[in-house]
């Protein structure tokens, strides 16, 4: 059987916001790039995020880059990379106001300058008070990001190759990644894209746990292709749990809510969080505020009739500023959850959101693995950013809005490699091995093929429900245990799935099993990362990590300041330190510190 092949320059897998990103800078600079997508490139999951993205303006409060960058650290719980953090948050300017000059319709002050929301965890002087630092267009921020980059492509002529699945990394004997494997989803057809460049921006994963604020298309597939391919995945343990999903249904209220002067409240309506984070408040950072609530939950103090849920109550706010500022989070409260939150609160849980860890890049996108005895060496050829990425700039726990801030600066930054070498250093293509699909082809086979199989929504069910009893907001010793084993079994059942449906057009069936493929290497990473690391920090908070002198809040700097790589093969673990010295030599490092708000 002969494979077509297609040549490019660059390819890119995604066209989320980093996808789009980096192909504009790849495109504009004359490379011949293609981006391929599972979906329309405006329906990816950015398409979904509501509160902003952040950027020290400064346009309604005093703010700057220290400020930022000492938040974003904080946030991280020091697990960020300070060098990483330093670039991103001295970039946020630049990058936001380009999108602008692209066309992105940002909310307006009266002045004319964009509009900016305080968000959790974002200060002013260094943990003082909230600052307004996300750069909104109402709640529908990540939709109109997605429009005005996608025109700008096109213009661009970049080419898309539409509802087309990539399956797996191709990297020759000396590791170099000469591209990637892709099924036509209309056809069921494997092809080949070979490319001098290879970039990520898969996005997240965050259907690994059952429920979950993430898009169905979200199974991490980036990521699992690279862990097939040898490539370590790092800090997957750390997963941010959104404080705001409506209660049963999991769809996101953005922290904007609170943002915009939105208060949690309990049973008996007190404003818990003037308990947990007398400062900050509802504003807290996003880990913080999500395990108050589980704590109220858990001791009594939730809502409805089966105590399950909390309440985010904004009728003290005017229906002008909701139906200006929220209009989309109305609509969702309406629908989801059938209350209209001008006249009621809404009910709300935790819900499963952000992967922070992912592929391990540094700052200028490049794939960064161990070698020998060094820690990070570039991956010839190949290139990640957005969610699937792992800069480290969000280390242990994200903040709101840091994440499309990561997008447009990480893809630019990825896209501004890319033109360096492949401009600096121009060359022919590497060839192709000659097993270049056999992965591919051999795991399509195995699906058509396969009798006596599990069904893909069986084992795909039982791996959320391990994640979300085993990995969930708080973490316990015992059920952490108890997980590998359950994820290892589970991921077992994965390899003999059975589809009944075998033909080739427009397969769904098919899409699916190959993405539960993905799915189970993120969740291994998780549940064996997880259960490793004997610390709280950040996302990660276990019951068996105490709070002493030492280890202030169960964080052991000593024995854990460093991120952790899972191999897929023989889920072995290997750890790097922590970069905790800042890009430029007068920019000083954030020292350590207890963490609170
Ligand atoms: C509901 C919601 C609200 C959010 N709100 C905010 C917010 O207000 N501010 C903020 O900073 N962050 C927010 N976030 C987080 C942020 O939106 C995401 O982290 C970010 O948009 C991810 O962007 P991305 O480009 O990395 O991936 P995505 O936007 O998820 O795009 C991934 C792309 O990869 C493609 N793809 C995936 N697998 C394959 C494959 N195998 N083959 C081909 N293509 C593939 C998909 O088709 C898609 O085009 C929110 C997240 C959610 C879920």
């Amino acid at each position: 059987m002969t494979i077509p092949v297609h040549k490019y320059d660059v390819v890119i897998v995604g066209a989320g916001g980093a996808g789009l990103r980096a192909a504009l800078q790849v495109s504009e600079a004359g490379l011949k790039t293609a981006v391929l997508s599972k979906v329309f490139p405006t329906r990816s999951h950015t398409v979904a995020a509501q509160g902003g993205v952040a950027a020290s303006l400064g346009n309604v409060t005093e703010d700057n880059w220290h400020w930022h960058m000492y938040d974003t650290v904080k946030g991280s719980d020091w697990l960020g990379d300070q060098d990483a953090i330093e670039f991103m948050v001295k970039k946020a300017n630049e990058v936001v106001v380009e999108l602008e000059h692209f066309g992105m319709p940002f909310d307006r002050l009266d002045s004319g300058k964009i509009y900016q929301r305080p968000f959790g965890g974002h200060s002013q002087n260094y943990g003082e008070k909230p600052v307004n630092r996300s750069c909104a267009a109402a709640d529908r921020t990540g939709h109109a990001m997605l429009h005005a980059m996608y025109q700008r492509n096109v213009k661009a002529n970049t080419q898309f190759f539409v509802e087309w699945m990539a399956l797996d990394l191709i990297r020759d004997e000396d590791g170099d990644v000469l591209g990637v494997t892709a099924m036509e989803m209309e056809t069921g057809e494997v092809h080949i894209f070979h490319a001098k460049a290879t970039i990520f921006a898969t996005g997240g994963a965050g259907r690994i746990y059952y429920s979950s604020t993430n898009a169905f298309i979200n199974t991490g597939d980036g990521v699992g292709m690279a862990a097939r391919a040898g490539i370590p995945l790092e800090d997957m343990e750390f997963w941010q749990f959104h404080p705001t999903g409506v209660a049963g249904a999991g769809v996101l209220i953005t922290e904007g809510v609170r943002g915009e002067g939105g208060i949690l409240r309990n049973a008996s309506g007190e404003r818990f969080m003037e308990r947990y984070a007398p400062n900050l408040k509802d504003l807290a950072s996003r880990d913080v505020v999500s395990r108050s609530m589980v704590t109220e939950i858990n001791e009594g103090r939730g809502c409805g009739p089966d105590k399950d849920h909390v309440l985010l109550d904004i009728t003290h706010l005017s229906p002008e500023t909701i139906m200006k500022r929220l209009p989309g989070i109305r609509e969702i409260s309406i629908q989801f959850a059938g209350v209209d939150p001008i006249k009621a609160p809404i009910p709300v849980v935790p819900t499963c959101h952000y992967q922070m860890g992912g592929i391990p890049t540094n700052y200028k996108g490049q794939v960064i693995v161990p070698k020998g005895d060094e820690k990070s060496v570039p991956v010839g050829g190949f290139y990640a950013a957005g969610e699937c990425a792992c800069a480290s700039v969000h280390g242990a726990n994200r903040l709101g809005t840091n994440s499309l801030l990561d997008l447009l600066v990480f893809g630019k930054s990825s896209g501004e490699s890319v033109v360096e070498d492949l401009k600096g250093n121009p060359r022919a293509h590497k060839p192709l091995p000659a097993n270049a699909a056999d992965v591919s082809l051999a795991r399509i086979a195995r699906l058509d093929n396969q009798k006596n199989g599990e069904s893909v929504h069986e084992v795909r069910l039982a791996m959320q429900r391990t994640m979300q009893k085993h990995a969930g907001v708080f973490r316990f010793n015992d059920l952490l245990k108890a997980g590998v084993e359950e994820i290892k079994k589970v991921a077992e059942r994965a390899k003999t799935t059975e589809i009944k449906d075998k033909s080739k057009v427009w397969n769904t069936a098919r899409t699916e099993a190959l993405e539960l493929d993905n799915l189970i290497e993120v969740a291994k990473a998780t549940m064996i990362s997880a259960e490793a690391r004997k610390e709280s920090r950040g996302a990660h908070v276990r019951d068996d990590a105490l709070d002493t002198a030492e280890t202030p809040a169960g964080r052991d700097d000593k024995n854990w300041l460093k991120h952790t790589l899972w191999y897929s093969e023989g889920n072995r673990l290997d750890y790097k330190p922590v970069n905790l010295q800042p890009m430029s030599a007068d920019v000083e490092s954030i020292a350590l510190a207890k963490r609170t708000y």
